[in-house]
């Protein structure tokens, strides 16, 4: 990297200011010798608005497959031809189970995730129900319904969620590529509606679907408008029968580039790992000082995650401790 995009990386860590797109472009390209001094920066931004408290997340997959629309990713929709499992909606009884689960794991979060476009309203009430459970309390409730309006987003406040989770998944000029079945516009729409209606925002999405440098510091760019408080990143995992399956998988050190190019851009969001951090191999711990605030424990939506244990331990083992 040349000296001026070193000495602004430097400076936005420093002071939590948001990298310029033109640093965040070098970044992404840079030599992997460049690295320990992008690493260290990122860090630096994690740490001086997050401390060394991490916090971790745990889902489940309340309504799975049968989706109508067509993201190249999903091995949920209906137009691809997978083995991901179709399942009805969850009862609110299932819904407690499986928070009970969670909350047996140090995690911060649990999301009740569905496929689909948006949920139906019969199905929010069973959403909503299991939320007014009592004694469900120990978790902060995060929900990823889809695309809902701001009555029914305003339903699961009321009922207890504190988090929306909805992803934007990539560049606005790359999402054409990626879903024709609804726009981009529409998910802008629901991630404000959400936080209209008085919850948190959780937006990330999914890096390695083809999408160009570029494109990655303008899907960085449009997630620093728009503020989320947390940002999943996923990397993907391609699935067989996706329109995605031989889409070559990313590497290490990219990666860890492109979570540091995130942190740097959104300096006051929590970034969280999801799919894809097996791709890492044995830098998988460094997804934290490439600036991360957090992981998914457990299986994620149709891929599996690494053994809860495994984690706590590599967490344990860099000296982080866990926010609640
Ligand atoms: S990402 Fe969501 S909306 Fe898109 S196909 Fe998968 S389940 Fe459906």
């Amino acid at each position: 990297m040349d000296s001026s995009s070193l000495k602004e990386m430097r400076r936005a860590a420093e002071k939590g200011l948001p990298l310029s797109t033109e640093a965040a472009l070098k970044i992404l390209r840079s030599e992997p010798g460049d690295l320990p001094e992008v690493m260290a920066c990122a860090s630096l931004a994690r740490k001086n608005r997050f401390g060394d408290a991490l916090s971790m997340c745990s889902i489940m997959n309340a309504k799975s497959g049968a989706c109508s629309e067509d993201c190249a990713f999903c091995a949920q929709s209906s137009r691809h031809g997978t083995n991901a499992s179709v399942s009805s909606m969850a009862t609110a009884g299932q819904i407690e189970s499986a928070y009970r689960k969670a909350a047996e794991l140090p995690v911060s979060h649990f999301g009740v995730v569905t496929s689909g476009k948006a949920l139906k309203d019969g199905d929010i009430d069973a959403v909503c129900d299991a939320a007014l459970r009592k004694k469900l309390v120990r978790l902060n409730w995060c929900a990823s319904l889809g695309c809902l309006d701001g009555d029914r987003l305003l339903a699961l406040r009321k009922a207890g969620f504190k988090r929306f989770h909805h992803n934007l998944e990539t560049a606005e000029s790359y999402f054409p590529q990626i879903c024709s079945t609804h726009s981009y516009a529409l998910r802008l729409d629901t991630l404000r509606a959400a936080r209209e209606a008085g919850m948190e925002v959780c937006s990330g999405g999914i890096l390695g679907m083809g999408e160009s440098m570029e494109q990655r510091v303008e899907f960085a760019e449009s997630l620093s408008r728009e503020q989320p408080d947390s940002i999943p990143l996923n990397f993907l995992v391609p699935v067989e029968g996706t329109r995605l399956e031989s889409m070559e998988i990313m590497k290490p050190l990219d990666i860890l580039r492109t979570i540091a190019v995130f942190r740097l851009m959104n300096p006051k969001s929590e970034i969280k790992i999801c799919a894809g951090r097996i791709h890492l191999r044995d830098l998988q711990s460094m997804v934290f000082h490439a600036g991360a605030t957090g992981i998914m424990l457990g299986d994620l939506l149709t891929v599996a995650g690494r053994e809860p244990l495994k984690d706590l331990q590599m967490l344990e083992d860099l000296g982080f401790t866990l926010r609640s």
